[in-house]
């Protein structure tokens, strides 16, 4: 069965072919890694983590490469401003590595804690400065670069094709005059390499034949995707913000390069905003990082739930009560795979129609909550034969990543010092002290465990 994958460059559904028979080339854009990743930047990778488990559940060898931008993301997209790692740095008072070290290591702990399979490879773009520089050098032999006061820029009205994937309106732009154009000859115009205007007062500079520097942000995509993927590969994704300037540059400045096709499938996953609708950003705050959530009582898994709940290409709107709502679900569902490891039904095995309608979700343009909707059809189909129901669901969970095999009946040791405070808990609700049960809860949560208040046998402990 074909994989229709909704592709940003034509707009459309499209049927999945790859380059090589069996194989695909997969690249995402990473993380600016200056501080914590929110839970809407990890939408992203949840989007992308869903797309590569659907490949590899129809059988495909994935090749993946998430980037890692330490060096040279300005604060705007538009790579005007300052250098975000250098801000990072000096506010911190550390180097702008062991910043960029740090805020790594979170991002992949978050990755693990959400069940989002590691790439093949983490590019890092101050490892790649050489090959950056090399693809600058080809812009420059081709004649696609000038030189301004600051940097050498690519001329965005000598490549043909710059709008295609954007679909943008170039000379409305111009028009409106809504970019600052400075030195460049064109507002879509963009930089390549960044001189350090003042030399030894950057902490990254690095040597170049245009002087010394560092490399503008969509520079290092392009280099370090076609370095380990080939000049031509199959599958780009990142948020849909980046459609109108990181992927539309990336592909200018590939394909001028090359003189070949750079992708052949776009995919873009669509913002987590509030509950207001506002898209949420880490420039404007307002946002949970994973480990936030898991302080005041929340699985991140409840959040992988909720994200599988809402097609990647519309927007989720995000409460906690929407996440509560998941937690719910979620709970539920380790509830009732516990109870089935326990039973012994011998009913019918014939799971083929389940199967079908299943993976026909996922093939079409990964649409989990259809998807969901089958895996709770089998939860609850009562006349199936309870291993091949098990069976079943763990088949699926391949690709939601829910972590279904891990669902098993532990013997949890409750600490003293949590059970003292339940006493205390209980004790504050009978007084009817609700503020104090309350502030109690959050610190039992604060220490890993939930109260589950049951209408029989009282309230439970439970680990989070
Ligand atoms: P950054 O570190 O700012 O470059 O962002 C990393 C990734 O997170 C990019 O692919 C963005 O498109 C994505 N992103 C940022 N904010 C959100 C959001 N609210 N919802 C979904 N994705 C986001
Ligand atoms: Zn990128």
């Amino acid at each position: 069965m074909d994989i229709q994958l909704y592709n940003t460059l034509t707009r459309k559904k499209e049927a999945f072919k790859p380059i090589k028979s069996g194989r695909v080339g997969m690249y995402s854009c990473g993380p600016t890694v200056y501080w914590y990743q929110h839970i809407g930047n990890l939408r992203s990778y949840v989007f992308s983590d869903i797309l590569k488990r659907v490949l590899l559940y129809n059988n495909f060898n994935v090749k993946h490469l998430i980037n890692v931008t330490d060096v040279g993301h300005l604060t705007s997209d538009a790579n005007e401003g300052e250098d975000k790692m250098e801000i990072a740095a000096r506010k911190e008072g550390k180097t702008a590595t062991e910043v960029a070290n740090y805020y790594f290591k979170i991002f992949k702990e978050d990755f693990d804690k959400l069940n989002i399979l590691q790439p093949t490879k983490w590019t890092k773009a101050t490892e790649h400065i050489k090959e950056q520089i090399e693809l600058i050098k080809k812009l420059e032999k081709k004649g696609f670069t000038y030189k301004t006061e600051d940097g050498i820029y690519f001329d965005s009205s000598k490549f043909k094709d710059y709008s295609k994937l954007a679909m943008l309106n170039v000379e409305g732009l111009e028009a409106g005059k809504r970019i600052a154009v400075g030195e460049k000859r064109n507002p879509t115009d963009f930089a390549l390499w960044k001189f350090s205007l003042q030399s030894g007062k950057r902490q990254q500079e690095w040597d170049s034949p245009w002087g010394v520097g560092f490399p503008g942000w969509h520079i290092e995509c392009s280099a370090m995707s076609m370095k380990y993927l080939g000049e031509h590969f199959d599958i780009h994704t990142g948020g849909e913000d980046h459609v109108p300037i990181h992927h539309t540059n990336e592909i200018a400045q590939s394909e001028a390069a090359t003189g070949k096709k750079f992708v052949n499938y776009w995919l873009h996953g669509a913002f987590l905003v509030d509950s207001e609708g506002k898209k949420v950003s880490k420039s404007t705050g307002g946002l949970y990082t994973v480990s936030e959530l898991k302080k005041i009582g929340y699985n991140p898994l409840y959040y992988r739930y909720l994200c599988l709940q809402t097609h990647y290409r519309k927007q989720l709107q995000f409460s906690l009560d929407s996440l509560d709502a998941s937690k719910n679900a979620y709970e539920k569902i380790k509830r009732k795979i516990i109870r089935l490891r326990k039973e012994k039904n011998p009913g019918n095995t014939d799971v083929i129609q389940y199967k079908k309608d299943f993976l026909e979700a996922i093939n079409d343009d990964l649409n989990m909550p259809r998807a969901l909707e089958v895996f709770w059809a089998v939860m609850e189909e009562a006349n199936m034969n309870t291993k091949t129901r098990l069976q079943t669901l763990e088949d699926f969970d391949r690709v939601f990543g829910l972590g279904i095999k891990d669902m098993k009946e532990k013997k949890i040791v409750i600490p003293k010092d949590v059970l003292e405070l339940l006493e205390a808990r209980q004790k504050a609700r009978k007084n009817k002290d609700f503020e104090e049960a309350d502030k109690i809860r959050d610190k039992i949560k604060a220490k890993g465990f939930d109260i589950e208040d049951l209408t029989e046998g009282g309230p439970s402990l439970v680990p989070i």
